[in-house]
């Protein structure tokens, strides 16, 4: 789970980390309250930034700085609206303008393929790392911590000089770095990115920007419900989320639904592969009904999938393992009719593959029940192929 900047600076502030006062608003009026607040306090200038899950803000025009409170006003209204990269902003932050003298990047990550954590630190910040990486990538240090020891001091002050941080940063980088690995563990993320980390024109160094990923997986022992703000996401999503369902919204043609991860997962790369014939089609959703799949989950699945009107047809790929398939074909079955009961209307072809256990048995339960929207193909690569041509016409 991915947390807004102003969310991420919270948790900061929480573990010690210096960052810039400030406050959110969704409007431009309660914008300039806050701006009159700093104002009041002998800080004319502020910033205001565009509260967007999505990296690049500043490029986009999504960052400006203001002098005054009229023209925090002013700013927020052209950044209150704006589309970055497909998000809609809802929220500016407004924060005490900071006065820069040199940008660096900091970040503490999962490492999957090694295995272990990574920090990586560089003193060529504000930028996109991932230039600076191939550009440069003597500027860019990367280097693995031992999750035992984690980033005390000696750790984060080898770290802030591998980075090539100058002399006078390279303390107080070293204790925000050592307090970003305890907000790291304290709340279970998987990432803690902070572009820029700056050094301030009177030597303080502090946290510019905050990107947060929390480990959606430490739900248990972490309180992440606070951190979901309601009106983010994809309806559909919600929805689905309300439900239980493990559904991801994806911009194409071809509803998806599949029993586990791995199957739906190369049953997307094998409808994106046969859509390419189709002018590209794409899938249009991730959804795992995992095993089991009784008919109220299958009923729940197709009322997401057909509920989104970017689908023009529904692949239903279904390998039987511990639930056969002939449970899946009841299941199926009884879903069209709950929804047909319901009034929904189901009429979308849909393009159903039952393979694995009691695959035949599963195929007569549909041929028998010769539903008008349900065609039955063998084959995955079958199967897709055809969904994708009736997404086409
Ligand atoms: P991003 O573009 O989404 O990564 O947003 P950032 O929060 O990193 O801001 C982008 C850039 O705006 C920074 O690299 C800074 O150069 C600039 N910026 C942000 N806040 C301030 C500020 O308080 N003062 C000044 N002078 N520049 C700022
Ligand atoms: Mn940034």
């Amino acid at each position: 789970m991915d947390l807004f900047e102003y969310q991420a600076k919270q948790l900061f502030a929480e573990y010690g980390v210096p960052v810039p006062q400030g406050k959110v608003a969704s409007t431009a009026a309660e914008a300039r309250a806050i701006a009159d607040e700093f104002a009041a306090a002998g800080k004319q200038r502020v910033v205001v930034k565009a509260q967007v899950k999505t990296g690049g803000r500043g490029k986009a025009g999504g960052v400006k700085v203001a002098d005054g409170p009229e023209d925090a006003q002013a700013k927020a209204e052209q950044i209150l609206g704006m589309d970055i990269k497909g998000h809609t902003v809802h929220r500016v932050l407004v924060e005490e303008a900071s006065d820069i003298a040199e940008e660096y990047y900091f970040s503490f990550l999962l490492d999957r393929a090694n295995r272990t954590f990574l920090s990586i630190c560089s003193a060529e910040g504000g930028v996109e790392i991932e230039e600076v990486a191939e550009t440069n990538p003597d500027a860019v240090a990367k280097i693995a911590i031992d999750p035992l020891t984690g980033a005390p001091a000696d750790v984060a002050a080898e770290i802030a000089k591998a980075g090539k941080l100058p002399e006078t940063a390279a303390a107080g980088a070293a204790e925000v770095i050592t307090k970003l690995w305890d907000a790291f563990v304290g709340k279970d993320a998987t990432l803690v990115e902070v572009n820029p980390l700056i050094l301030t024109s009177d030597g303080r160094v502090i946290a510019l920007d905050g990107k947060v990923t929390l480990d959606a997986n430490a739900e248990f022992r972490q309180d992440l419900d606070s951190l979901a703000v309601a009106e983010e996401g994809d309806p559909l999503e919600v929805k689905a989320k309300e439900k239980g369902l493990n559904y991801v919204k994806l911009d194409g043609q071809v509803g998806i639904i599949g029993n586990g991860a791995g199957l739906v997962m190369s049953t997307l790369d094998v409808v994106a592969y046969a859509g390419e014939e189709h002018g590209g089609v794409k899938p249009a959703n991730f959804l795992d009904i995992g095993g089991g799949a009784s008919a109220e989950v299958m009923a729940n699945g197709l009322e997401i999938i057909l509920g989104d009107p970017a689908v023009e047809s529904v692949f239903v790929n279904v390998f039987g393992g511990i639930t056969a398939c002939d449970a899946v074909a009841n299941g199926i079955v009884q879903a069209l009719e709950l929804l047909e009961g319901r009034g929904d209307d189901v009429s979308k072809p849909l393009v159903v593959r039952l393979d694995g256990n009691n695959a035949e048995l599963g195929r007569q339960i549909l041929t028998e029940r010769a539903h008008p929207a349900v065609r039955q193909v063998d084959t995955m690569d079958g199967a897709a192929a055809q969904a994708a041509e009736l997404a086409a016409k």
